[in-house]
Order: C-alpha cells, then structure tokens, then sequence
C-alpha cells in the first residue's frame, strides 16, 4: 500500500508528493491553522496555498507548529491577478514569504494566464513574471515554478523567453471536467499537471454514476475522484476543513478503479462547476 508521502518527479527531479492539501476559501486564523495541521498530522505533506486565498499566515503558522521537519513539507504558492512583471513579483513574493514565515517555496505559480487587467499586455506581462520567477528559482528560493489555468497557447507564449519551462500546471480536473486538451499537452511537454476542485467542490456526490461507484467499491464519492485523479496521473489536491474528511480523502491507496470505471467516470458530463474559460476571466 503506497502512502499520501508517495510523490511524482517534476521534469527538475524534485519530488511532489502525490496529493495535495487545498486551503482555498479556508478563512486564516483558527479554522486554516487546525485545518493545515490536521492534514499534515494525517499524513498529508503537501499544501496548496496563494496570496489570494488571504490565509499564508495561518498556513505558516501550521508549518510551525505541526512537529514536522520543513523538508519533508511541499508548501505551495501562486501569484495574483494584480501582480505582473518583474519587480512587482519579486515584491508579491517577499510578501508571501513573510506572510508564510519561510526560507524557501517548494513551487510557485502564475495563478491565471490573462487577469482582466492585463488582456491587452498579457503576454509580455506573463513573461516578464516569468523572468522573475526564473530569478528567484536560480537563487533557490523556490524549489519548483509553473502556472495555473494555462492553455498550450499561453504556455507557448511563455516559452518564446523563458529559458526554463514550467515544472506543472495546476488546472480544473475532475469527473466531469477532463480538459483533454490541456492534459495531452502538459503530458507530452513533461508538465505535471495538478487536479484543482477534485471533488467538484463536493457536488459529485450527486451524480448517479458515482453513487452506483460508492456501492460497488464500498468507498465515498469523495474518495474515488481523487483515486481516479491519481489513477489519470494527475496530482490532486482536495480541500477541506472537517477532520473526518481530511483523513477519508487520504485512504485511497487500498483500491484501484477498473479500466471500464475509469472509463464510466470519463464520461460522466456535468456541468455543476465547470472551470472558466481562462481567457476571459472578468477578474
Ligand atoms: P474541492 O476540493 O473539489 O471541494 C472542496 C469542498 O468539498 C468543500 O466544500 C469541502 O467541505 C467538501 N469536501 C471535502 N472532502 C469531502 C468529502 N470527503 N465528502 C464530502 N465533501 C467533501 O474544491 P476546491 O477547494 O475548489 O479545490 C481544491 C483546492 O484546489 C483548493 O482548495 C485550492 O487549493 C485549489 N484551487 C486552485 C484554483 C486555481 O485557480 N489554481 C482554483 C480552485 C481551487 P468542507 O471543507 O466543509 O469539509
């Protein structure tokens, strides 16, 4: 039986462990801190955060307490909307590692490709963060960069001046939600590609299919996205803030969901939470 602590090799040779803690819309303070330290007490050693999700506080502050080593964590984070270029990013960054209390980043994204406020300038925008990022990478202040919500189109622009190429992009993945297009990309660019709302923001359970699925393999809906998220080679990284689902959605190395299940999931359409069209976000 593998562990939560099993990782994937990103194209540096750094390792991420193979799921992924999400804190978004976990308020700081109380809630984020016994939240992160749960996770990691469980067996979690991967944390997904962002500037603004306005809790790297509360998640430092669970790095801190929780007993465990630094560099057995993977803490992440992402730079906003309101942030593009190279001096604005190595400030949002200082400022995120204040927030976190840290030496180092494990990874650091662009979080969306094209902010409303830069849709006319996106692309030298993005690659000038990208000089930053690259920047700080070299001095080994993060040990891992990439992107969020990219199409192969904003990676390609990226890519006319980076000299490095993005370890992951963190992407909408789910039952319902397999961007195939995207994935065969990052696939066959050697991009590892992390599943964001695994659980559809917990609205899968409603849907026949997986309940048909959480008779037959005596496991929650909960659990077989984030199995058949792993089973796609996808990093998940499920949220929440109820003790016993942070530990449910770690027991899922003790199954396998057959080649036709996977492809009964496959085919599930829904359309409760489909991920935005990245390149017209009103945000
Ligand atoms: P999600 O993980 O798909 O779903 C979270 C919701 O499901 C919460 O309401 C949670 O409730 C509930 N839940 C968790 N485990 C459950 C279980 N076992 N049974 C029933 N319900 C359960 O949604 P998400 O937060 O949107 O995505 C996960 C993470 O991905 C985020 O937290 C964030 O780190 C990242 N993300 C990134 C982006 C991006 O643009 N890069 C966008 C969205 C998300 P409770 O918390 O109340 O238990």
């Amino acid at each position: 039986m593998k562990s939560t602590n099993d990782g994937v090799i990103l194209n540096n040779g750094v390792k991420m462990p193979c799921i992924g803690f999400g804190t978004y819309k976990t308020s700081d303070g109380d809630v984020c801190i016994s939240a992160v330290k749960e996770a990691i007490q469980c067996g979690y050693r991967h944390i997904d955060s962002a500037a603004v999700y306005g809790n790297e506080v509360g998640v430092g502050q669970a790095i801190k307490e929780c007993g465990v080593p630094r560099n057995e964590l993977f803490i992440t984070s992402k730079v906003w909307n309101d942030v593009r270029g190279y001096k604005n990013t190595l400030s949002a960054f200082e400022d995120t590692m204040n927030k976190l209390d840290l030496d180092y980043l494990d990874l650091y994204l662009i979080h969306w490709p094209i902010p409303r406020a830069y849709r006319e300038t996106w692309e030298k925008e993005n690659q000038e963060t990208w000089r930053a990022i690259e920047d700080l990478y070299n001095q080994g202040k993060i040990k891992a960069i990439g992107v969020s919500n990219f199409k192969p189109h904003h990676i390609e622009s990226l890519l006319k001046t980076a000299t490095i190429k993005p370890m992951v992009n963190q992407i909408e993945l789910h039952p319902g939600e397999l961007q195939e297009d995207k994935v065969a990309y990052c696939k066959e660019n050697g991009i590892v590609l992390e599943a964001y709302t695994p659980l559809g923001r917990g609205k899968l359970a409603e849907i026949k299919q997986m309940q048909d699925l959480e008779k037959k393999y005596n496991k929650s809906f909960a659990q077989l996205c984030i199995r058949w998220s792993l089973q796609h080679g996808f990093v998940p990284l499920p949220k929440s803030v109820t003790p016993s689902r942070i530990i449910e959605n770690t027991k899922v190395f003790d199954f396998e969901i057959s080649n036709e299940d996977m492809k009964i999931i496959d085919a599930i359409t829904y359309d409760g939470c489909k991920g935005k069209d990245t390149d017209l976000i009103e945000f």
